[in-house]
């Protein structure tokens, strides 16, 4: 088996102020070096991603293209014939709450992978593209059999599953994505009794991504969800005339399926402090996935309503 420093090549140590990608990221890679799981050691193989790596795109396919953009599932896949021998004794770890950093030639940025395969390497991103976005440009162009190069994974959240937590994940528009991996890290563990509430804000329902899997997750007894779509607009007159569906808009209601909760509203402190359930025991997580700005916001309300403590408050 591999130790921890073999496994850790010496130039990997030299993180230089260009690793970083100038964003601001909570879970900067200064901070947040790439760095061998236990997984990934009792496997005793090398993560194939702890230097940037050629990923092949298998599939590309446009979930939205509308006036505020469009957004790409993306799904890459190892390109071993790139990497030369020992492909072989490689695997692809990406933890939930994890990043990888995306480079095309000097410019790089961070994508949260929402899937990944720890022995097919391969692993599948959400992206937005951002108008006059460098990279936005760059992903607008790329088609299947194109190489990119991929390093990571880089964050810092761990799940322990005991003691049993309350974990409250709040997703911004397609940083839904990457809380998929989270959800399921304890739905798929039967001895895990953590119970999740999975908030979800977008503009309306058209913009609510993995409503298939949040329908799966709701089966489970330890999940909860709700979305929140400030902008949910039917074309009823009255709708129109307020600007946005009533709370009980029956073409909003029909627009749900088994188990789906929508209020149409945004977020706040007190309805977060709706989501308390003070009965429940358990030490209470928040994990936010969305910009920055999102971030605070959210992580204040979660403060005042929820009463998490500041260090079980983990930005993505
Ligand atoms: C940790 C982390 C993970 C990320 N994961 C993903 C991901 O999985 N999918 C994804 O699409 N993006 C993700 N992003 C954002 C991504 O890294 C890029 O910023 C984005 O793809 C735009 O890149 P760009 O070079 O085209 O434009 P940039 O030069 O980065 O941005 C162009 C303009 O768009 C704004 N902008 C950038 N991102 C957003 C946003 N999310 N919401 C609103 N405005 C924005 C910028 O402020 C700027 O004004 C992540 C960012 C971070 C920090």
């Amino acid at each position: 088996m591999l130790s921890y420093f073999e496994d850790l090549p010496e130039k990997e140590d030299l993180l230089q102020d260009s690793d970083c990608c100038g964003n601001g990221c909570t879970n900067c890679i200064l901070d947040n070096k790439p760095r061998p799981s236990k997984r990934v050691l009792l496997a005793g193989k090398r993560n194939v991603i702890l230097s940037y790596t050629k990923f092949r795109l298998l599939r590309r396919q446009t979930l939205e293209s509308g006036s505020d953009g469009q957004v790409l599932l993306l799904h890459f896949a190892h390109a071993a014939e790139e990497d030369g021998e020992g492909a072989e004794d490689t695997v692809l770890d990406i933890p939930p709450g994890h990043h990888v950093m995306m480079r095309v030639g000097s410019l790089l940025r961070p994508y949260s992978p929402y899937w990944s395969d720890f022995v097919a390497k391969e692993f599948r991103i959400l992206v937005k593209l951002q108008p006059e976005g460098p990279m936005s440009r760059h992903l607008q162009a790329v088609q299947p059999n194109d190489l990119l190069e991929f390093r990571g994974p880089i964050g810092q959240y761990v799940h322990e599953p005991q003691p049993a937590k309350c974990i409250y994940i709040i997703a911004q528009g397609v940083a839904i994505a990457p809380t998929l991996p989270l959800v399921r890290q304890v739905l798929d563990n039967e001895d895990d009794m953590s119970r999740l509430w999975h908030l979800v804000c977008a503009r309306d329902l058209q913009h609510v991504y993995f409503r298939e899997e949040m329908l799966e997750f709701a089966q489970f007894w330890n999940y909860r969800s709700c979305l929140y779509l400030p902008h949910q607009q039917c074309d009823s007159p009255a709708c129109q005339e307020a600007g946005h569906c009533a709370q009980e808009c029956p073409q909003l209601r029909s627009n749900l399926r088994y188990k789906e909760t929508a209020k149409v509203s945004r977020l706040d402190a007190s309805e977060l402090g709706n989501h308390l359930n003070p009965a429940i025991p358990g030490q209470r997580v928040l994990i936010v996935a969305g910009d920055s700005r999102f971030q605070k916001i959210m992580a204040q309300f979660a403060m005042q309503s929820l009463d998490v403590d500041p260090a079980n408050i983990y930005m993505l």
